[in-house]
């Protein structure tokens, strides 16, 4: 009943000439039966709508402010982003929670202007290494999502939530699938207990997904996509996780 989205983060990844080849080579794989979309750094989003004009290929950013516009030297803001046709937004990634000291309401409201301009927010929660192994998982994932959940109110089921465990980004380290799926069952019921929405949301998993572990995630009865880092840069591996949803 819920359609699998899958979305490449490029992070700060690319150029102009390796941006092209790897939309061209996606362009001849899809398309998909899956929901797909590439979140491009800001300054390469516009060559991307160009080069995905008339394909299924959605594209998104993966960051924006929390203002509609004004003076905020060095941000992009959800209105700019749906002026382009960007149709996601990822908001807070844990390399913005870390880097830039996002806090879980800084980044509820960044989720609540992006819906405000049509443009959907893929919320990332997670916890880290320490906070697993301290038990904290469930925790810490239900304090995130609860700012977002608080701030959006009746339209917090119009979000897509992303469950990216921060030691299984770019480690190589995936949560097995059964791992995995516990956090986002645990997930589901959070949205549940806050709208009726809930069963037809995405919950993507993301950390360390490739083409050979791909269909087993995608397996998992609340895992409904994922937020693919590290192989979202390699036509082939993307292509092969995209078919895999
Ligand atoms: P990797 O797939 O490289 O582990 O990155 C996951 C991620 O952070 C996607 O947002």
């Amino acid at each position: 009943m819920r359609k699998k989205l899958v979305v490449g983060n490029w992070k700060m990844h690319g150029n102009r000439a390796s941006n092209a080849q790897l939309l061209g080579g996606l362009k001849d794989a899809g398309p998909w039966t899956a929901d797909v979309a590439v979140c491009a750094p800001f300054l390469y989003i516009a060559d991307t709508a160009l080069a995905l004009a008339g394909t299924a290929i959605g594209y998104g950013a993966q960051d924006c402010s929390a203002h509609e516009q004004g003076a905020y030297t060095g941000e992009v803001s959800p209105l700019m982003l749906a002026d382009v046709g960007c149709r996601y937004v990822i908001v807070g990634h844990s390399e913005r929670r870390a880097y830039h000291a996002e806090s879980d309401q800084l980044v509820a409201d960044k989720a609540k202007v992006a819906l405000a301009h049509g443009v959907t927010p893929i919320v990332c929660v997670g916890e880290t290494r320490a906070e697993r192994e301290a038990g904290q998982t469930e925790a810490v994932v239900k304090r995130q999502l609860a700012a977002v959940i608080h701030t959006l109110g009746h339209c917090c089921g119009e979000m897509v939530v992303a469950y990216e465990p921060v030691w299984a980004i770019g480690t190589g380290l995936t949560a097995t699938p059964a791992e995995a799926q516990a956090v986002h069952a645990v997930l589901r019921a959070q949205l549940r207990a806050a709208t009726e929405r809930a069963d037809g949301m995405r919950i993507l998993y993301g950390g360390s997904v490739k083409p050979d572990n791909a269909t087993e995630l995608f397996g998992q009865a609340d895992i409904d996509g994922g937020l693919i880092g590290g192989a979202a840069l390699k036509a082939v591996d993307f292509a092969a996780i995209c078919r895999a949803a």
